[in-house]
């Protein structure tokens, strides 16, 4: 049983630590920054050259069930892999960490509708954590923000009136309510990545008074099953190992 398990996440890291060694895994990771944190395991690093690249590399390396564990607004590869897998009648699975509640929040559906509520409600100093592909939407809205990303952006896509904060989490509640307030926040926008990483962020806006931004989910490819923690996908293979 060879299992590729598509990663990038915590959870993926933590899949492939509960089935290793018992079962034959292959964590996969894009590649998208510079010193990323491995996983126990084999890993391959890179993306597969699209669609027909990952359909020969399943064929090629002999793959007998796929769980892509990636980011839940890594969408491309989450499509690939769901069709590929269809196509070859390779098991599939997607583990989707629960999404947070939106609250009070304003949810919209993309970045640039984002940068629109942000020009829209004239928050004026934005506290920006929807990571570095993220920036180029708010270039050209009038505020000053705060930019957190784990590697940095394009400066090209950056507004004027910013400061870069690289850092990689996971965060806690004291230290974002003490970021929020030394910058004197009034708007926080985010992804709804979901997980107890990122998401005393929420908690400490809450408490300060600071309005939300949150960027509502990309929808799963129809029809792929899912569950939404490490325990139920560990089970998954499992049960397809004694299958
Ligand atoms: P994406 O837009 O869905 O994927 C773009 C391309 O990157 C894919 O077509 C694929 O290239 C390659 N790729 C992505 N994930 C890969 C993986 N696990 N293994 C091999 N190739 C992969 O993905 P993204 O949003 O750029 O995210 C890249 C990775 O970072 C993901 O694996 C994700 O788990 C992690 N991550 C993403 C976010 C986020 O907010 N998007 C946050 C934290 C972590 P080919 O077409 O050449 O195969």
């Amino acid at each position: 049983m060879k299992v590729l398990l598509l990663g990038g996440t915590g959870e993926a890291r933590a899949l492939a630590a509960a089935l290793h060694p018992q079962v034959e895994v292959i964590s996969s990771l894009a590649g998208r920054v510079p010193d990323p944190a491995l996983p126990v395991g084999p890993v391959r690093i890179g993306g597969f050259g699209g669609v027909d690249g990952m359909r020969q590399w399943l064929v090629a390396e002999g793959v007998d069930a796929v769980v892509d564990a990636t980011h839940p607004f890594a969408a491309t590869i989450t499509a690939h892999a769901a069709q590929v897998c269809t196509e070859l009648g390779v098991p599939h699975l997607v583990l989707a960490r629960p999404a947070w509640a939106s609250g009070s929040a304003i949810v919209v559906g993309s970045d640039t509708e984002a940068a629109e509520a942000v020009a829209k409600n004239g928050y004026s100093r934005v506290f920006l954590t929807t990571g570095r592909s993220g920036t180029r939407a708010f270039k050209d809205v009038d505020a000053w923000f705060l930019i957190r990303a784990v590697t940095p952006p394009d400066p090209d896509t950056l507004p004027v009136d910013h400061q870069l904060l690289l850092s990689r989490g996971p965060y806690d509640y004291d230290g974002e309510l003490a970021l929020l307030r030394d910058h004197r926040i009034d708007a926080l926008v985010t992804k709804n990545s979901g997980g107890a990483m990122t998401e005393p962020k929420l908690r400490a806006a809450e408490s300060a008074g600071v309005a939300v931004v949150m960027v509502d989910r990309p929808p799963l490819p129809s029809g792929v099953q899912t569950v939404t923690t490490v325990e139920e996908a560990a089970g998954w293979v499992k049960a397809k190992t004694a299958g």
